[in-house]
């Protein structure tokens, strides 16, 4: 499988990493769309939203815990954050492994382009 984001897990490709356990890896997004910009990744690869199973649903919490420690880090979590999940070509997905994208530092806007 050629997978980006499973290639930044096993340090194949660099990343500025944030945090990181056995389950879960968070990194700097290369292109940040804001002062911050975080992407919060299963270890798991698990392509799209769609396909996340039943066995995913506490991985897939526990990536939103993992988030909110980090923007309570970053001092966000009161002023406020956005997280994102696109999935597939519409919504702008580029990586076909799962990502939470976390934004914050700036005032974001809705309805998002
Ligand atoms: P998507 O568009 O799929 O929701 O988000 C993919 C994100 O991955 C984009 O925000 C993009 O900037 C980021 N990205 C793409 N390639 C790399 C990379 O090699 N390293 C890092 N850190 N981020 C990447
Ligand atoms: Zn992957």
């Amino acid at each position: 499988m050629n997978c980006l984001f499973c290639k930044i897990i096993e340090k194949k490709i660099p990343s500025k990493i944030v945090y990181e356990d056995e389950r879960v890896l968070a990194f700097e997004d290369i292109n940040p769309q804001s002062p911050v910009h975080i992407l919060v990744i299963p270890k798991k690869h698990i392509s799209t939203a769609l396909e996340i199973k039943d066995e995913d649903n506490e991985l897939i919490g526990y990536m939103f815990q993992v988030a909110n420690k980090i923007a309570k880090g970053k001092n966000i979590a009161e002023r406020g954050f956005r997280l994102v999940l696109n999935c597939n070509h519409e919504a702008g997905q580029t990586v076909f492994h799962i990502h939470l994208h976390l934004l914050g530092g700036r005032v974001m806007h809705w309805p998002p382009g």
